[in-house]
């Protein structure tokens, strides 16, 4: 008789990977099943950083996110590789936005600066400012070096004792007493299956009968070769009326990421359309030569990799069934890290799903995606 695992994931991103971890932890017989291998550049967990941040207008996030700084900062001492370089962040944008991000932190006890226009110039020079502009600081910001994360994640699931299984492709499920996930040349058996695949999740879920506002996306992010910022805060401008904003991080071993917070345009996972646009690069660095004239806009490299977004830019992980849905990123789920993994692990067990992230929530059924809505989260 094959084994019937406990819990099969399928997709070994940035959810996949951290709740096989976590469920591995806690004693469940766990697969993960990824088409290509954690981390590869089809998908959205992979490069080299991403930013990090305490500052949401919704306390689940703020919540969240400290708990991600604790747990990112035990997978470190876990594996010696360091995952986070926290150089603070300052935020900058219409005094609403920085109201409510202001009340959200303090209200979860964590620290928040305001500062007017002389304080910001002070300790931030590099940052170009307008006459009375001001702003936050966060110090529990920066970036997380994504690349290092994910691999210190895969090592420490493998040695919790997780299968993982990659490349290898799930085409369908049969739900029964255990679900039957096939692949391309075999089957496995789990009691339980968390579908984490990314911008795929639409087209397994349509599958299996649970159609989802989901819309894959592509945005493009710019590195440059800054070596003098790479202990320099990160950096969001956050616009009226949810418009696109801009934000930057640093990024050790080359400098500073640049990107607009959404996406380039609608995409489908299958086309591989990786060409980044000359054109928002350039709109970028015009960005950059008004917010930061003072950095040389040397480009080292521009990306583009996926993301998906839902209607409401808030994450879907909750139950269905026997199936988990674990994802709807909406481009902003990465820094989350093992956080996410101990939420989607309580689901596993039996825990509710929190209201911001139910399948059953309104905002589900009332609007379609944009697939490229800026993140205003
Ligand atoms: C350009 C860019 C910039 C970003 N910046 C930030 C940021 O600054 N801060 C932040 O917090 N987040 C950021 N994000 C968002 C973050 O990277 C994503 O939210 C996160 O990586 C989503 O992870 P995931 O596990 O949902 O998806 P993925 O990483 O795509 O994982 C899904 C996995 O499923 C696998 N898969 C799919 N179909 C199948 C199948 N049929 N069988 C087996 N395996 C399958 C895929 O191979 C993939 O590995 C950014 C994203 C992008 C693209």
């Amino acid at each position: 008789m094959p084994m019937t695992y406990d819990v099969a994931i399928v997709g070994a991103g940035i959810f996949g990977l951290s709740t096989a971890y976590e469920l591995a932890r806690r004693g469940h017989s766990v697969l993960a099943i990824d088409r290509f291998g954690s981390g590869h550049p089809a998908t959205s967990s992979t490069g080299a950083s991403r930013s990090i941040r305490i500052a949401y207008d919704h306390p689940f996030y703020v919540e969240l996110a400290l708990e991600a700084i604790e747990s990112w900062r035990r997978l470190e001492a876990e594996t010696g590789q360091t995952i986070l370089h926290l150089t603070g962040q300052v935020d900058l944008g219409p005094q609403s936005k920085l109201e409510e991000l202001t009340r959200t932190v303090r209200a979860a006890g964590a620290a928040i600066e305001e500062m007017d226009a002389a304080e910001l110039r002070r300790r931030f020079p590099e940052i170009a400012l307008s006459r009375g502009e001001i702003g936050l600081f966060q110090r529990q910001a920066g970036t997380v070096i994504a690349n290092a994360g994910m691999a210190a994640l895969l090592r420490a699931a493998k040695k919790a004792g997780v299968t993982y299984l990659a490349p290898e492709r799930v085409v369908r499920f049969e739900p029964g007493a255990t679900v039957t996930l096939y692949t391309e040349g075999r089957h496995f058996e789990a009691k339980q299956v968390i579908v984490a695949a990314g911008p795929w999740a639409k087209d397994l879920l349509d599958g299996v009968g649970l159609p989802l506002p989901l819309a894959p996306a592509v945005a493009q992010v710019t590195f440059l070769d800054a070596p003098a910022l790479v202990d320099r805060p990160g950096i969001a401008e956050w616009r009226p009326n949810g418009e696109t904003g801009i934000y930057g991080h640093p990024v050790p071993g080359i400098g500073y990421k640049i990107a607009f917070d959404s996406g380039a345009a609608g995409w489908h996972p299958d086309v591989e359309e990786w060409e980044p646009d000359p054109a928002e690069e350039q709109r970028l660095l015009g960005w950059l030569a008004r917010r930061m004239p003072s950095v040389v806009p040397k480009v080292s490299r521009t990306q583009r990799h996926p993301w998906t977004m839902t209607p409401d830019v808030d994450f879907i992980v909750d139950r269905w069934g026997q199936f988990i849905v674990a994802g709807g990123c909406s481009g902003h789920a990465f820094k989350f890290g093992p956080a996410l993994g101990r939420l989607v692990a309580d689901i596993v067990e039996g825990g509710e799903a929190p209201s911001v992230t139910r399948l059953g929530r309104p905002a589900l059924r009332q609007s379609a995606p944009s697939p490229t809505a800026p993140i205003t989260r």
